[in-house]
């Protein structure tokens, strides 16, 4: 394959967990890809590490007091160098990459997001958040640039293999599998008193620490029920979430004849980034292979919905569409932000959520201007009740 027949990749979030994933699928098949744009928002130190090994044409540092630190030990090459939020959105405006990694964490991904589905390009989607607050928008878009959106998140890279040639059986379910995070079983009395290193241990998977608290208070599988809405254009009654601790099964689809279909491997993030990299190809590589002798139980169990009210109040958000679920989001990255710098405890993250979606007025088809005000005001009251 000649040079320029290479995917041109631009990775938002490049120094995270799902960016630095990412450029490893990238190093490993390197006659297929090149990165194009590394975008970064305070670590600065990994971002030239990875400017200087992967020579991108520009690099974003979203911090602005980190500019000259980078731009001066970028002097020696020409990679074009930006800071602010508002190069996020102008970098993605490049004509010059091919594939959007959207790995940037929370509300600050829509932006670049829509930028990049607005030109046109491939969006893999690892943020979210983007669909959660304005998944409306987001599709409809993407339909009217011809924007194709292949999701990263593991559960929604599952059902996205398992509709490969369905494109004319209706969906009846889908069937969103969850790990129960590290406090699986447990209780009120319990989760009051746990701290932020604990809730950061995920027994599968190891992420950034804002979803890792998210899987904790299974507020995570709540968003990506929203998430699957959006995608996959289904009811709220389609979706359903099942705890299932291997995390071997990434979710299933069930057909109008009862038929299911489930994706299955080992939890590995890089396979769903490379599935996404590589769509509509799947590329050989030598994770290794999931093994079922090694695995004879697969367990399931039901969501313990009275105790991780989280999932609940997601429940409710989908249930009432409109800004609710934009509402839900900041609420919970205030209180995901306050619970791990140990300002408020485990459960109070679910008050502030529910304090929050209680007290913000409800628009049923908001402007994307209103889906912003929505957020900056629901962030706004949930730092009021935490006394920011
Ligand atoms: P992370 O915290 O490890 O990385 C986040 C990245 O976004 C970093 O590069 C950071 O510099 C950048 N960033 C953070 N705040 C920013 C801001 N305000 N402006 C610009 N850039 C900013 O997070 P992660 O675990 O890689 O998750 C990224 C997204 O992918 C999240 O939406 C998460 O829900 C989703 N996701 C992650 C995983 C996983 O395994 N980590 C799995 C599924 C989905
Ligand atoms: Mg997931």
């Amino acid at each position: 394959m000649g040079e320029t027949l290479k995917k041109r990749v631009a990775i938002f979030g490049s120094t995270g967990s799902i960016g630095t994933q990412a450029l490893d699928v990238i190093s490993t098949n390197k006659d297929l890809f090149e990165v194009e744009i590394l975008t970064a928002h305070t670590n600065e130190e990994l971002l030239i590490k990875q400017a200087l090994e992967y020579k991108p044409n520009a690099v974003v540092i979203g911090d602005e007091s980190k500019y000259e630190k980078l731009k001066s030990a970028l002097s020696s090459t020409d990679i074009k160098v930006f800071a602010g939020e508002k190069a996020l959105e102008e970098v993605a405006d490049f004509d010059t990459y091919d594939v959007m990694i959207a790995g940037i964490v929370g509300f600050a991904g829509l932006k670049p997001t829509l930028k990049g589905v607005e030109k046109g390009k491939t969006i893999a989607l690892a943020n979210k958040e983007t669909l959660v607050v304005a998944g409306d928008i987001v599709m409809k878009k993407a339909v009217e640039y011809r924007a194709p959106i292949v999701p990263v998140d593991s559960e929604h890279s599952a059902i996205f293999q398992c509709l490969i040639g369905e494109a004319r059986n209706p969906i009846e379910r889908i069937i969103l599998t969850a790990s129960g995070g590290p406090f699986l079983g447990k209780k009120p009395n319990f989760l009051v008193n746990v701290k932020r290193d604990h809730a950061l241990q995920h027994p599968n998977w190891s992420m950034g620490a804002k979803i890792s608290i998210d899987s904790a208070t299974l507020m995570n599988k709540g968003l990506e029920m929203i998430e699957a809405k959006w995608l996959f254009n289904l009811n709220a009654d389609q979706i359903d979430v099942i705890i299932h601790p291997q995390s071997v099964i990434h979710s299933m689809v069930q057909f109008e004849d009862g038929s299911i279909k489930a994706q299955m491997g080992y939890p590995d993030m890089k396979l769903p980034i490379q599935y996404a990299l590589g769509f509509p190809n799947r590329l050989k590589n030598d994770f290794p292979r999931f093994n079922f002798k090694k695995y004879p139980n697969l367990s399931f169990e039901e969501p313990d919905l009275k105790t991780f009210r989280n999932l609940g109040l997601a429940i409710d958000a989908l249930n009432a569409g409109g800004n609710k679920a934009c509402v839900l989001n900041a609420a919970n990255e205030i209180a995901v932000w306050a619970f791990l710098k140990n300002r408020i405890g485990f459960l109070d993250i679910t008050a502030v959520v529910e304090k929050t979606m209680d007290a913000i007025p409800f628009i049923q088809n908001p402007s994307l201007e209103q889906y912003f005000e929505s957020d900056g005001e629901a962030r706004n009251f949930a730092a009021s009740l935490i006394k920011l």
